[in-house]
């Protein structure tokens, strides 16, 4: 999962309200008035309602203090690792550990920081979570997160071009950018999937451990009735059972 990488609306639609404006007789200017005090609430509403998703959503992190095994248990893994993983950039990250209980890991590259939930912890023994952090590795060290915002802004800029000439295919970009995007990010996590394959023995373990988690997370999911693509679960696209599936033919099984 990449924090940020959304690009869904970079390009503002205009409203085009300029058309008419002076025209108006006194009747017309107040029907526009009401017509603006009713938007005006509706945004204000809006904003209110939100503000309170935000406050029932707020992030909660846990401090190191307060949970030091949890930290100590996180940075033992990451250590351990260290040592026989060559590249193993996601040791530089910091960590953190945030409060929530789906099962879910992801890095954010820009700020170099490596989020664990707690769910994940609970979820999985110690080599489970060795070869997830393997797999959030190979994103860093396929530099993923910037080719992927490379892509969006390619095919923006496509779009753009494409606009030029015909008036209105720039909008294409609202549809189509998701979509190259999200079937890149799919290839992205076969990728880091393999890495971890590859990779596995180094740790001694067995692409089996893998997919143990895999398949933890994905009953996880079923158990919350978002047993499909958009679960949103340690990078769900292609969902968990693809990528089982995918790593059981790469291996024969
Ligand atoms: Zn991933």
């Amino acid at each position: 999962m990449f924090e940020g990488s959304n690009t869904v609306g970079k390009k503002g639609i205009d409203s085009g309200y300029t058309r008419g404006a002076g025209s108006l007789g006194k009747e017309g200017r107040t029907g526009r008035e009401r017509c603006w005090k009713g938007l005006l609430i509706v945004i204000l509403l809006l904003f209110l309602v939100s503000g309170l998703g935000c406050a029932a959503q707020k992030t909660k992190y846990v401090k190191p203090r307060e949970n030091p095994d949890m930290y100590q248990r996180v940075d033992r893994i990451l250590t351990d690792s260290r040592k026989v993983i060559n590249p193993y950039p996601i040791y530089r990250f910091q960590f953190t550990i945030l409060e929530d209980k789906t099962p879910n890991a992801w890095v954010n590259t820009q700020k170099g920081i490596l989020v664990v939930t707690t769910g994940l912890l609970a979820l999985c023994d110690d080599n489970e979570l060795a070869l997830i952090f393997l797999h959030e590795n190979a994103h860093i060290k396929y530099d993923h997160a910037a080719k992927n915002s490379l892509l969006s802004d390619v095919t923006s800029a496509a779009f753009t071009i494409g606009g030029l000439f015909l008036p209105g295919v720039g909008y294409g970009n609202l549809v189509v950018n998701p979509l190259v995007t999200r079937g890149y990010s799919r290839s992205q996590e076969l990728e880091a999937d393999k890495d971890v394959v590859n990779q596995c023995h180094l740790l001694r373990l067995t692409p089996q451990n893998y997919i143990s988690a895999l398949e933890k997370m994905r009953q996880y999911a079923a158990s919350t009735g978002n047993g499909s693509d958009s679960t949103g679960l340690f990078d769900t696209h292609p969902n968990l059972q693809y990528r089982i599936d995918t790593i059981n033919r790469g291996t024969g099984r």
